[in-house]
């Protein structure tokens, strides 16, 4: 029986790892951290549970090859429940709100409502968004591998989302904001996600929502993760926590096997690759490896740039259902990692009753940062206790302004935890702390990275890294190419 070594315990590598096992080839994975899951995490603060990582799961409406991957790797199915969020987000302007509601016939009625003169865009962005709720994850097979036919198949289920790309694809965030005249609707697109972002990249994802593609099972991010855990050990994977490997050890074209940080060596037959790109070609493999065109995005750092947050929790005293969903809002200005910022979000997580003691609930406040604020808690993190005390202050300063938003909240609100985009890197290795892949801007070409080594026959890659934007359908479809590779290989 081959053997493969994986690692990595996050989604990509938990994905090819189920699959190998089903196949009949034996696998073990060697994850770092305590737990599996990577960034698809939470964890336990003090009687509460803080959700990291899924705002909404694209796959969740049956009837899509992502969809069954989910299942067949143990993230959904089996009575999982589904929590289905009325709302996307909404923001506010000078004492007025616009939601974008799960329902996009209520939403264009509010959008009508706040701004007639924009009649036309408005009834344009939400049919387009209706065609992009089509918008499917291919999961078959890597696309290198796709023939002419498997192409036209793509090209025919994915005809909806070729219009959308037509009247989206060649604008940023900024240039969509300005199609409006209406101040609130221009701010509320902005808000939503950097301005230097692609545009159909803001349609693609609340279509996730509105086509109600895109849930979040119950239980959260955390979960999901223990679930696909247990779906590999009831396969008869082997995972290892705890278990830092240091680097591959090659020899010639090959990979013989890893040499773990506790100096053992475990040999194998295939190894996969499921961490970060940037550190497997400069901590596990020589960076002469790296794919040219993956090399390049790290290269071109304006063309890909890559995003983080610094994020708080703050538990609640008491329950309020008028805080429901994703709120953004204007504050006083405040300085997060570099910069000043001017608005900021809160998001309520009482979808899920488990997450909050009875009669109290949790919060979130997600700061969006860039490869600049990086650098300035990267500094700061060299010295710990600056680095901790800056983040608390930026935590309670974060937390007034929420309080003067909302100030029924005042002396209900404390803060339970503050992470940075240092964390990420501690935690997971990340790029930057980078939680997503590389940005889709306007200037960046299609991101796809192929999934093997050039100059080493038995080494994979499995990240959300080999496809941008990144996220957990791209995870889950990569350690599947990267499992479909090996299966597919005749001569080992
Ligand atoms: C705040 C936040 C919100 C998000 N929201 C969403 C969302 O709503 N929807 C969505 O689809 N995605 C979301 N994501 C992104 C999603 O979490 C990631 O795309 C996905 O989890 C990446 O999976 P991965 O397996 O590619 O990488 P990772 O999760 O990074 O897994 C890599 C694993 O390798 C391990 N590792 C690294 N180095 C070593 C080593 N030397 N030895 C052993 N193990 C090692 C790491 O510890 C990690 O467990 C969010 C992420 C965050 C943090």
């Amino acid at each position: 029986m081959k053997k493969v070594v994986i690692i990595g315990g996050g989604i990509a590598g938990m994905t090819a790892g189920v699959l190998l096992q089903k196949a009949g080839f034996q696998t073990e994975i060697y994850e770092k951290n305590a737990l599996p899951g990577g960034l698809c995490t939470g964890w336990k603060r003090e009687g509460y549970f803080i959700d990291n990582c899924i705002h909404w799961l694209t796959g969740t409406r049956p009837g899509s090859g992502l969809h069954e991957l989910w299942k067949e790797i143990g993230a959904l199915g089996d009575g999982v429940e589904l929590h289905k969020k009325e709302m996307f987000f909404s923001s506010k302007l000078d004492g007025r709100v616009l939601t974008f509601w799960r329902d996009k016939e209520r939403t264009r009625k509010e959008m009508l409502e706040l701004s007639p003169e924009d009649e036309k865009e408005i009834n344009k962005l939400i049919d387009y968004v209706s065609m992009a709720e089509n918008m499917t994850v291919p999961v078959e097979k890597p696309f290198d591998a796709m023939n002419p036919i498997d192409f036209i198949k793509l090209g025919m289920s994915m005809k909806e989302m070729g219009k959308v790309m037509k009247a989206y694809g060649n604008m940023d965030m900024k240039e969509l904001a300005m199609r409006f005249k209406n101040p609130l609707i221009r701010r509320a697109i902005t808000d939503y996600m950097p301005r230097g972002y692609q545009a159909y990249a803001f349609l693609v994802s609340y279509a996730t929502v509105t086509g109600g593609n895109g849930d979040i099972p119950a239980g959260g991010s955390f979960k999901m993760s223990l679930r696909v855990a247990q779906k590999y050990k009831e396969y008869g994977g082997v995972l290892h926590t705890n278990a830092e490997v240091e680097k591959i050890i090659l020899r010639g074209k090959r990979a013989e096997g890893i040499l773990l940080k506790s100096g053992a060596k475990v040999s194998a037959d295939f190894v996969i690759c499921a961490c970060d790109t940037n550190y497997t070609f400069h901590k596990l493999l020589p960076e002469a490896y790296m794919p040219g065109g993956l090399k390049k995005m790290y290269e071109e750092r304006e063309k890909y740039p890559v995003n983080s947050g610094f994020q708080i929790a703050y538990a609640v005293d008491g329950g309020f259902g008028e805080l429901t969903g994703t709120r953004v809002f204007s504050c006083e200005p405040l300085k997060v990692g570099s910069r000043s910022v001017y608005c900021m979000s809160v998001q309520s997580y009482d979808y899920d009753p488990d997450f909050a003691p009875e009669g109290k609930m949790i919060l979130q406040s997600n700061f969006s940062q860039t490869e600049e604020d990086y650098r300035y808690w990267e500094v700061l993190y060299a010295d710990k206790e600056a680095y901790r005390k800056q983040k608390n202050k930026t935590a309670r300063a974060a937390m007034e302004r929420v309080v003067t938003e909302y100030p029924f909240l005042a002396g209900k609100l404390r803060v339970l935890d503050v992470w940075t985009p240092m964390t990420y890197t501690r935690y997971c290795n990340s790029y930057k702390g980078a939680y997503m892949s590389f940005v889709m801007t306007r200037q960046a070409k299609s991101i796809t990275v192929p999934g093997k080594v050039k100059g080493l026959d038995n080494v994979l890659l499995a990240s959300q890294w080999l496809m941008g934007p990144g996220g957990l359908p791209t995870a889950a479809a990569m350690g599947k190419f990267a499992a479909w590779r090996i299966i597919k290989r005749k001569d080992m």
